[in-house]
């Protein structure tokens, strides 16, 4: 078994101050997380609906949930009352639902946006064309139960760390024109959230503040 304490400890003294660790829990059974609760962890990130909603009542109130996963629709009232961060917002329409669902239980989301910038077509996000766009057009700000918190991202499953470099650099890029062109005066649009337990280094050079791991952390999931 891992040995996740230790794990953790090592994780986060190689990250440099400023950027934050999202333990990545899915798949992995609450006495886990509750371990590297003890170890001082607070921030969770799961992937599917129901198991955070299954994990979250079990373990204690402080810790902090993001939803990193493909939200479908029918989902968003389910996952509101749990989540601190939806870092998975992958269309202007799930935006708007997320703003409905926040407002029927009288609270406010933070959520980022995931952009496609990894070479499979399985992963999900807006194209870089397509953020910027909806920038322009002005359906990313304005929503009083959504703070849009910055964009998140997954690199392409490969070897080749050119490859992932090009691909935070265009988040990072993508990022930046965003922040000129329309969250200019939006002080909570500050996080990229990009890098995973096999990138995460790259990820950090290129300006992430928030790194998503789990398999160093926890080890192999079982599916
Ligand atoms: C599973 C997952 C991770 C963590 O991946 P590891 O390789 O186990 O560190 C990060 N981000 C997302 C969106 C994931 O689904």
């Amino acid at each position: 078994m891992a040995n996740i304490k230790e794990n953790l400890q090592e994780v986060t003294a190689k990250l440099p101050s400023g950027v934050r660790l999202v333990a990545v829990s899915k798949f992995h059974p609450v006495e886990e997380l509750q371990e590297a609760y003890d170890a001082g962890q607070r921030l969770f990130g799961e992937n599917r609906a129901q198991e955070l909603i299954a994990k979250a009542p079990q373990l204690p109130k402080d810790i902090r949930w993001h939803f990193i996963g493909h939200l479908q629709k029918n989902k968003v009232r389910a996952i509101m009352p749990h989540v601190s961060v939806i870092e998975s917002v992958d269309s202007v329409e799930l935006l708007k639902l997320i703003e409905k669902e926040a407002a029927r239980i009288e609270r406010t989301v933070d959520v980022l946006l995931q952009l496609h910038v990894a070479q499979e077509e399985t992963k999900s996000g807006f194209s870089v064309e397509e953020v910027l766009e909806a920038g322009e057009e002005g359906l990313l700000t304005c929503y009083p139960h959504v703070r849009v918190c910055g964009l998140m991202a997954m690199a392409s499953l490969t070897d080749d760390m050119e490859q992932v470099a090009r691909e935070f650099d265009t988040v990072r890029r993508t990022y930046v024109m965003l922040k000129d062109s329309c969250f200019d005066d939006c002080a909570e649009f500050n996080e990229l959230s990009m890098g995973m337990s096999d990138d995460w280094p790259v990820a950090v050079k290129y300006g992430a503040t928030l790194v998503r791991i789990g398999t160093s952390i926890f080890g192999p999931r079982e599916y």
